[in-house]
């Protein structure tokens, strides 16, 4: 939020003599009313940012007031500055100034485009308007014909004056010259200048337009890229004083009312702003022109400041009053700035290329759905650029037809100034006031030609690009400034002629006129261009064709690839998980395995403790076997744990195993069989020693032993039989493995297939993105042209409207040589009738 900045000027005295009364007293930025006897009157004091004295200069107001606003406005501010105050306070001094000391307006101009000098790393567009509201009417002083223009609002435009012409320039000595040409506008038809300048507003208007330099050329997408636009305001406000004062009547009462509609609102205006915050309420800028057009400039977004003038005269003194109590409320007002941006086309394309980029760099990690968004992105751009190839394709038909319409319109022009090149024009070079008309004419033809250039050059040589003069210039005057062929051929005919001669009869044939030579070459080249563009257009029509066809292949394609991925990708999980399942059998056999053992080593621990003596035959036998037993349990354990680690067992080893479980058969006979005849042998002894003993005992002891025996056979026949299943399972566990790696390894050969096509695909892709950006360029390449050409019709209609006004004049200044010289020719006649010849009489 920014206030708006308040400053008050004291003009010089108009009398000579010493002040006597009641006076006004400057100090620092105050002033306040004295008696005169030089005491404070109270109550009537007023403070400001700024306070100008009587000596002090326009330039000394420019740099305290002014200055910052103009040097915001060039770096993309909206800026307004409007003088305020009675009829002779010194408003038109302040914003014109005088030959010694330039006014604002000059000043800022000049500011305006040293400023751009210095600011190398941008380039500028700058358009000037100026107007004037009176009696509220809107009239454009830089076009004769540019009276009662009407406000209207667009989203895009804000409020704009329709039909506001809008001069390009390039220098500050051209924006003085128009502005020069405006003044003699301004009083074209009147007779009291003054009379009306102090009656009307004036707003003196410039578009800055700027964007950074070489920003197409980098690859970031900076705000840089965006156009900045900003508009000054320079207004010269119509007197504030009260009607009354005027003492007047009549006209001059309309006048009067009209000048107070837009103060009154402007005062309403700014007392409603300067309530500030919630009391605010509605602001009534609808209800003047003037506070309408000056909207953003009071609450909005704007940087603003108020010189209000003030005449120090004690008979002013009421009128001075009024015109401090409006700045200080003016003081309250806030305004909210920023900078104003338009991303342009080629920022919006910038920012596509890299969101591109961005997604391709993602595709470098090959994940699908990244290239299906490609796919879609490259299609939707694809709908844009035909959408935009058909819509160039209407303008192109539409330009072509309104063509047609003015065809007969141009013929018509060409046929007279052919007429008119058939009289010579020397009878006139005497006449003074018709040398005025030629340097008019040849000063207009001179402007024209300098925007028929092929560059726009901003001061120092800074040359603009046609494309950013043509595009802007388009955008500022599009559609309310070119005249339709209907408005042309209403002004050209002969009604309007004679209401601007003011009711003379026009003979058309008697008229001379300097030839406008580029008019007739016109339509040749654009009929030429024109069939240039048709088959551009249709070439781009056929790439287009051709690209969106392969853009379709390689959708088709990619889906195919798309769902064999995924059939492969299905397949694989589904083999993944066979292998897993396969890896986890080892696992669970050595489990069982080693639950075997450990029951195993149970059921001999539980035996042993049976046998009373454990050194006898049997405890060995016992632990011979369970030895044996647990080895070939380990042997299996260390067999199985090698598979769950993932190596493969060796044939040595499986031989091993085999082997052992031979060898251990074998002892165990042995042991056995050993064991059989120790017992038989014990059997002898005890019989011999002991006839009569135990021989129920021994019974029971051999049947005990057999049934071990019996019982162990069983056992190691169990254990045998595990160990085969287990080796057969083991067996067709490898073969599974080995059936997986063979599978695994023909897939990792299928995705290597898989990831060459995919890259192909993205090879095909890279290079149909850039044939559509070959087509994107020559499309823009085409727009271009086509804008440009449309920029020189536009010329050529204002060069044929000027061609009409300067034609007017003309005609104008013969009808009053031709009165003169029939005057002249009157009072020759009366003072000697009989000297002259008889054809001359009447
Ligand atoms: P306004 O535009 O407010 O009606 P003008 O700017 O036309 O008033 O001023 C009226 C007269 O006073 C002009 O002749 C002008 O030259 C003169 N004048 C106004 N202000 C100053 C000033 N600060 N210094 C010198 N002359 C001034
Ligand atoms: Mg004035």
């Amino acid at each position: 939020m920014e206030k708006i900045c308040v400053a008050v000027r004291v003009r010089p005295s108009a009398n000579e003599e010493s002040v006597n009364g009641s006076h006004w007293n400057v100090e620092s930025n105050r002033i306040s009313l004295h008696k005169s006897d030089g005491t404070p009157i109270s109550g009537i004091s007023f403070a400001f940012d700024h306070l100008f004295d009587q000596e002090c200069s326009n330039a000394k107001v420019y740099e305290l007031l002014t200055k910052d606003i103009i040097h915001a406005a060039v770096e993309g501010f909206n800026g307004t500055a409007f003088a305020y105050g009675q009829t002779s306070s010194g408003k038109t001094f302040t914003m014109n100034g005088s030959e010694n000391d330039p006014g604002i307006i000059n000043r800022a101009v000049r500011d305006i485009f040293a400023k751009i000098q210095l600011t190398s790393d941008r380039e500028f567009l700058i358009r000037v308007s100026y107007m004037e509201i009176y009696n509220e009417d809107i009239n454009d002083l830089f076009a004769v014909e540019g009276q009662k223009l009407h406000i209207h609002e667009s989203l895009e435009r804000g409020v704009y004056v329709a039909g506001l012409r809008e001069e390009i320039v390039n220098s500050a000595d051209q924006v003085l010259n128009l502005i020069q040409l405006g003044e003699v506008n301004r009083h074209f038809g009147e007779t009291n200048m003054n009379a009306r300048s102090s009656r009307s507003h004036t707003i003196f208007r410039m578009v800055i337009e700027s964007k950074a330099k070489d920003s197409n050329s980098s690859n970031s997408s900076s705000p840089d890229d965006a156009i900045r636009v900003s508009v000054l305001n320079l207004v010269d406000l119509a007197g504030s004083e009260r009607i009354a004062k005027t003492g007047a009547g009549g006209v001059r009462l309309k006048e009067g009312k009209h000048i107070n509609k837009s103060l009154m609102v402007l005062g309403n205006v700014i007392n409603k702003l300067s309530e500030g915050g919630k009391q605010r309420g509605h602001i009534p800028y609808r209800d003047s022109k003037l506070t309408r057009i000056l909207q953003p400039a009071l609450g909005g977004n704007a940087k603003t400041s108020i010189i209000c003038t003030v005449a120090p005269e004690e008979v002013h003194i009421e009128e001075t009053k009024g015109t401090l109590q409006f700045a200080s409320r003016a003081k309250r007002i806030t305004n909210c700035v920023q900078v104003n941006e338009i991303l342009t086309d080629a920022a919006l394309l910038k920012r596509q290329k890299l969101e591109i980029e961005e997604l391709r760099r993602k595709l470098q990690g090959s994940h699908a759905e990244v290239l299906e968004q490609e796919v879609l992105k490259l299609r939707n751009d694809m709908l844009k650029y035909e959408l935009e190839r058909v819509k160039l394709a209407t303008e192109l038909e539409e330009e072509r037809r309104s063509n047609k319409d003015r065809e007969p319109c141009i013929k018509e022009q060409m046929k007279m100034d052919n007429h008119s090149n058939l009289d010579t024009f020397s009878d006139y070079d005497r006449s003074a006031s018709q040398d005025d008309v030629k340097e008019c004419l040849d000063g207009s033809i001179e402007s024209h030609s300098m925007r028929q250039e092929d560059t726009f050059s901003t001061p120092c040589l800074k040359a603009v690009s046609n494309v950013f003069v043509a595009r802007r210039s388009q955008y500022s005057t599009q559609p309310d400034f070119s005249p339709l062929p209907d408005t042309f051929s209403d002004f050209a005919d002969e009604d309007t002629w004679m209401k601007m001669n003011k009711g003379y009869m026009v003979d058309l044939d008697s008229l001379h006129m300097t030839p406008a030579v580029k008019v007739q070459s016109v339509p040749t080249s654009e009929d030429c261009s024109t069939e240039n563009y048709n088959q551009e257009m249709q070439n781009l029509q056929r790439q287009l064709k051709n690209v969106i066809g392969e853009r379709d292949d390689l959708k088709m394609k990619y889906t195919e690839q798309v769902s064999f991925n995924n059939q492969l990708t299905r397949e694989m999980s589904e083999l993944h998980q066979e292998v897993l399942r396969i890896q986890e059998i080892p696992q669970s056999l050595l489990t069982a395995v080693t639950n075997c053992k450990n029951i195993y080593k149970d059921f001999f621990l539980n035996l042993e403790n049976f046998l009373p003596d454990e050194r006898s035959v049997s405890a060995q036998i016992l632990s011979t076997t369970s030895e044996l037993g647990t080895s070939l349990f380990s042997r299996l354990e260390s067999h199985l744990s090698m598979a769950v680690d993932g190596k493969r067992p060796s044939p040595e080893n499986d031989y091993s195993v085999q082997e052992q479980c031979n060898i251990l058969q074998k002892r165990l006979n042995s042991t056995i069989s050993s064991l059989v005849l120790s017992d038989t042998s014990t059997i002898k002894d005890e019989h011999r020693e002991d006839i009569l003993g135990s021989s129920k005992s021994k019974g029971t002891l051999g049947r005990q032993i057999a049934c071990w025996k019996k019982a162990l056979e069983n056992e190691v026949q169990t254990i045998k039989q595990k160990h085969i299943d287990m080796e057969k399972e083991l067996y067709i566990n490898n073969q599974l493995l080995q059936v997986s790696e063979g599978k695994y390894h023909s897939l990792e050969r299928e995705f290597c297939l898989i990831k060459e096509d995919r890259d192909a695909l993205k090879q095909r892709i890279s290079s149909s993105s850039e044939m559509l950006t070959l087509v994107t360029s020559q499309k823009q390449k085409v727009s271009k042209d086509l804008y440009t050409e449309v920029q020189n019709r536009k010329n050529l209609e204002e060069q044929i409207k000027q061609f009409t006004i300067a034609f007017a004049c003309r005609q104008k200044s013969m009808m009053s040589f031709q009165n003169d010289f029939k005057s002249v020719l009157e009072t020759m006649k009366a003072y000697n009738p009989t000297s002259l010849p008889k054809s001359h009489g009447s």
